[in-house]
């Protein structure tokens, strides 16, 4: 089941212009993980794929079919949301049952269907309880097996492990990737968090200020940004961004505060007000043998056991 956007826009009013000319593809049994800073249309476009926010213009295919006017239900699709939206006063096993039984499946099918999916999350020995008897991760669980068992071959997840603390994060996180591939589907995965992008996804799509900045695998996002937004959404410590320009001495020199750096320069990179990135692990450090010698100053360190993170400013 793939999934394809065509220069996608949606404006909830003339003052509200979320998004505008988006479009991708997504392969069938693709994780693709949308990304982007809070408020940037991220909620908006999974709504619109499945089917519970109009579109003001554009185009949503699903497996080459215009869906735009499908309501959910035909759309043949799941969702997991960040509250995991389950019932209440229902059990484990209703709440997973509960979507089947409404579809009108026979009983034994249904039975089956609950089953498989709580052995595939591991609740099996949680079907009894109700939502309040739970931890945050089991009760996220629940939500997995619902869409599980649904058996809808593309899943939509909207930010669904926001609520939970980090080291649980990390686990549901591979819990969900190992969902995904056993079963094959096909995922869009919405979240804020640029190590979920990186860590899960196929592909990213890197969304802000309403347009789509870049779509890659998580190696060409790192490796080769489109823009500076990229660059500084992605990784820990983040980029640095200095300021720079070409040495009057020799083209093919940049210079950053007073150092000069050896680089192989295109003639059409321009001469002034250039931003030039580099990674910090691409850097190293050693010490001066005096304060004139330096080629910068070190404002603070931070000692993290693995590594050393240190800020210093360009002299
Ligand atoms: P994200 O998921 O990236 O945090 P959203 O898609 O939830 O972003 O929201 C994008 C923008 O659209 C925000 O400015 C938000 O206030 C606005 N928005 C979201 N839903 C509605 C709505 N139903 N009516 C009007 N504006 C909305």
């Amino acid at each position: 089941m793939s999934i394809s956007l065509r220069n996608v826009r949606k404006d909830y009013d003339q003052q509200t212009k979320v998004l505008e000319n988006v479009s991708a593809e997504v392969q069938t049994g693709e994780f693709f993980v949308i990304v982007g800073p809070s408020g940037c249309g991220k909620s908006t476009l999974l709504r619109m794929i499945a089917g519970l926010t109009p579109i003001t213009d554009g185009e949503v295919r699903i497996n080459d079919q215009v869906v735009n006017e499908l309501p959910p239900k035909a759309r043949k699709l799941t969702m997991v949301f960040q509250n995991y939206a389950l019932y209440p006063f229902l059990s484990v096993w209703d709440n997973v049952a509960f979507g089947l039984k409404a579809r009108k499946l026979s009983q034994s099918d249904v039975q089956q269907r609950v089953e498989h999916a709580l052995k595939m999350v591991n609740l099996t020995d949680f079907s009894k309880r109700k939502p309040r008897e739970l931890s945050g991760g089991q009760r996220q669980r629940v939500a997995l097996a619902r869409a599980v068992a649904s058996d809808a071959e593309i899943c939509l997840m909207d930010e669904p492990l926001s609520n939970l603390d980090a080291q649980l994060r990390i686990k549901m996180r591979q819990e969900i990737y190992q969902l995904q591939r056993k079963l094959g589907l096909t995922l869009i995965y919405v979240t804020h968090d640029q190590v979920e992008a990186m860590t899960m996804a196929d592909h990213i799509m890197v969304l802000n200020d309403q347009h789509v900045q870049q779509i890659g695998t998580p190696s060409e996002i790192y490796q080769n940004p489109e823009n500076e937004f990229v660059a500084q959404f992605f990784g820990t410590p983040q980029i640095n961004i200095l300021s720079a320009k070409r040495s009057a001495k020799n083209h093919h020199l940049l210079t950053i505060g007073s150092n000069d750096l050896q680089l192989a320069l295109d003639e059409e990179v321009p001469r002034d007000q250039l931003r030039v990135g580099v990674r910090p692990d691409e850097m190293t450090v050693s010490s001066a043998a005096s304060s004139v010698d330096a080629n910068a100053v070190v404002k603070n360190t931070e000692f993290l056991g693995n590594e050393t993170i240190v800020y210093a400013t360009p002299k």
